[in-house]
């Protein structure tokens, strides 16, 4: 481990980070020019050069590292990296022991007290997110934790410490034995098939796991139910075993053809008595509109921003509007299932994109529910952008 290096805090940053604040931002420092090397760790100190922190120097979109710990006399060495990945552990306790749900997050940043860190665990095996080189530069401590905390069977990992967050292309297979894939995981009992070898998405979204089961158990009995960008057609699945008469799932990427058939297939489904389209949702929309149809379920979740050919989506800009189309094919006492992991908005003006766009279109609504991210996905109250994720299930009442 390098040395420490002082890193002196701008007066006005000083009580935000005094109160628990984990992310060291750029604006926060004033000798930016003494941090050099990523991975050095850094002693955070007032203007009087009073302790404040220590931590990590680690360049991601979001800062430049990330708050280790509040006590002078902490060392920042394997038995750091133990304890933290014993805790995270302990606090999964009951779902490891959980024979229905292999497959969720072991380790989830600064919610777990380390920031730039993740960790996710598929029936023994384990995929690691790198968010920052500096964070990289720990791995052989955090590898040696995790397997002195938990029985592994193989590590993957994703960098994604490029200037854009993106992943970064490389080889992703680190240690242990290498399973076949698709590796067959379970989710409350429903098999999903996941490739930890193929880039950055693994083919499920582990933080919709209370959502599913939702749909599953109290919202698809006998529902027509639309499903957007879809993926590899998780919400379909669920919906399907809960009873839906019918899914129809919308994705433009071709990939998601094969892959929705695929968790179909292995959950016993035939992929035949449903429908996978491979369409952009905005054309779909208009082409709904065109054939009248109608669904008694609705479920949205587009990324942050997207780009496709003829449209450009971002979530803070044009929820609304996706709302809006969406409104207009959903039943009466329909459910539209409004779902967002962008975190430059919290739920107060989530909920209020989805009033506008039905007083827009002069329609009423009850809200039934909402959902955040699962316990696995540990959030801390003071930094409160950690906790992305917004559900909201929405009854359309007729008018
Ligand atoms: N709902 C999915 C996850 C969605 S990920 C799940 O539960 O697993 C976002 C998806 O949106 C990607 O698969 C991407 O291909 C798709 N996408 C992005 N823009 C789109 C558009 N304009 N039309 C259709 N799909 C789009």
């Amino acid at each position: 481990m390098g040395k420490e290096i002082d890193i002196k805090v701008k007066a006005k940053f000083v009580s935000k980070i005094s109160k628990g604040f984990p992310l060291i931002v750029k604006e926060s420092i004033a000798n930016l020019n003494d941090l050099q090397e990523e991975g050095s760790l850094v002693r955070l100190v007032d203007e009087n050069n009073r302790f404040l922190a220590k931590g990590y120097y680690g360049i991601q979109n979001k800062g430049y590292g990330w708050i280790l710990t509040r006590r002078e006399n902490e060392k920042i060495d394997q038995s750091f990296f133990n304890g933290k990945i014993q805790a995270a552990y302990e606090f999964r306790k009951s779902l490891f022991e959980d024979g229905e749900t292999t497959a969720f997050r072991l380790f989830n940043g600064e919610g777990d007290g380390i920031g730039g860190l993740i960790i996710d665990h598929y029936d023994g095996h384990y995929v690691i997110s790198w968010y920052s080189k500096g964070i990289y530069s720990f791995k052989d401590y955090i590898i040696k934790a995790l397997q002195e905390t938990v029985e592994v069977k193989s590590i993957y990992q994703k960098k994604r410490f490029d200037t854009k967050g993106q992943y970064v292309d490389e080889d992703d297979f680190v240690m242990g034995e290498q399973p076949e894939f698709p590796l067959l995981v379970k989710e409350n009992g429903v098999h999903f098939a996941v490739y930890l070898n193929d880039g950055a998405m693994v083919g499920v979204f582990l933080d919709q796991r209370d959502v599913r089961r939702k749909i599953r158990d109290e919202y698809a009995k006998g529902k027509t139910v639309l499903n957007m960008f879809s993926y590899t057609g998780a919400f379909s699945v669920f919906a399907a075993l809960g009873g839906a008469v019918k899914t129809t799932s919308v994705d433009l990427a071709n990939r998601s053809l094969p892959k929705t058939i695929e968790q179909f297939s292995v959950n016993g489904i035939d992929p035949e008595a449903h429908n996978i389209v491979v369409m952009d949702v905005f054309k779909y929309f208009k082409y709904a509109v065109k054939k009248a149809l109608k669904f008694e379920m609705v479920i949205l979740d587009p990324p942050s921003f997207a780009k496709s050919k003829k449209f450009t989506f971002s979530a803070g800009k044009d929820y609304t509007n996706l709302l809006k189309d969406t409104i207009s094919i959903t039943e009466d006492n329909g459910v539209i299932i409004a779902s967002t992991n962008c975190s430059t908005f919290d739920m107060k003006k989530f909920k209020n994109f989805i009033d506008v766009a039905f007083k827009e279109m002069n329609g009423k609504y009850e809200i039934m529910e909402q959902f955040s991210l699962p316990a696995d996905f540990k959030t801390i109250p003071e930094y409160k952008e950690g906790n992305y994720l917004k559900v909201v299930f929405i009854k359309k009442i007729k008018g």
